[in-house]
């Protein structure tokens, strides 16, 4: 059995404007690190299916359903359409988005029922602050929570955590997965930066830990080690999911909690054990932000690497 590879070509297509960071080519640099280190040999490449109207509608609002999709219509050839200061679409950011969430949702479909022990799905736009009646920090849909969503609807799993590891607090999976009973969210952040909250968890699910400016490897991994994994082992997840940012990487300018590639490693191993001795080892691994090509490479490799268990 493989571990599950999941992207899309439309995925590429989406595009913000020249100089936008969230920029097609941070496909292409993680899926040619996953290559060189030869990991892609150990997993089977599939492409994302669309999401569903049903599907998204398990994170999202209606109207904001509705709303996003007639925004789409109306954006002219070679033109966008802004959505926020930081976020806008083109003409095929909303086939893009529905192949972001869609490929959360197959990684879901075939770790739940075991056709895949894990998946990765190197997909843009990303998704963890998309809230459930709000795109903006250049997400659309919650890519993450849609799969998340669907393994609890469908699979008769009681119990999912959720890590967040991107240098911004997932704001979007808060806003939509606070009351939720299933879930377990657990985020480590960059305190005083974009979406400059989390300080509060929104729910008892919510282990928000923001650190400051510069912490650092051993901050961040003894934030892992005492705030989030006592958490997690009481909450017994029965299935794992990542919003998997690396921009709080050292060589990324959009952060600066100065981590390196063997942080993410680090963290990896925590939750591959975590879900070895609690979720039969499921774990689906969604991209978020890193936002320098090369450190997001490199970093989302050594990310990949110990979730196949090819370290
Ligand atoms: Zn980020």
């Amino acid at each position: 059995m493989l571990a599950a590879y999941i992207t899309h070509t439309d995925c590429q297509k989406h595009d913000m404007g020249n100089h936008h960071p969230e920029c097609p080519e941070r496909l292409g640099a993680v899926n040619d690190q996953l290559l060189i280190k030869g990991l892609l040999d150990y997993m089977e490449q599939l492409d994302a299916p669309l999401a569903t109207r049903e599907q998204l509608a398990r994170a999202h609002s209606a109207s904001y359903l509705d709303e996003f999709a007639e925004i789409a219509q109306q954006v002219p050839e070679g033109g966008h359409v802004q959505i926020d200061p930081d976020t806008n679409i083109n003409e095929f950011s909303y086939q893009a988005a529905l192949r972001a969430a869609g490929a959360a949702v197959l990684a879901s479909n075939l770790v739940a029922s075991g056709q895949a022990p894990v998946a990765f799905c190197n997909i843009r736009p990303p998704g963890h602050h998309a809230e459930r009646s709000n795109a903006g920090g250049f997400c659309f849909f919650n890519n993450v929570v849609v799969g998340i969503r669907h393994a609890l609807a469908h699979h008769g799993i009681e119990r999912i955590a959720l890590i967040d590891f991107d240098v911004h607090h997932g704001n979007g999976s808060e806003d939509i997965l606070f009351d939720d009973p299933h879930v377990l969210m657990c985020s480590i952040f960059e305190k005083n930066l974009y979406p400059f909250c989390g300080d509060v968890p929104m729910g008892a699910n919510m282990v928000n830990v923001g650190l400051p400016t510069r912490s650092g490897s051993e901050a961040f991994r003894q934030a892992v080690s005492e705030v989030w994994m006592p958490a997690l082992e009481k909450f017994r997840p029965e299935m794992i999911f990542i919003s998997a940012g690396f921009d709080g990487h050292r060589e990324d300018d959009m952060g600066n909690l100065a981590l390196v590639e063997a942080d993410y490693e680090w963290v990896t191993k925590q939750i591959v054990q975590l879900a070895q001795r609690h979720a039969q080892g499921r774990i689906v691994s969604c991209l978020e932000g890193g936002y320098d090509l090369s450190s997001l490479g490199r970093s989302a490799a050594a990310h990949v690497r110990v979730l196949i268990g090819a370290d």
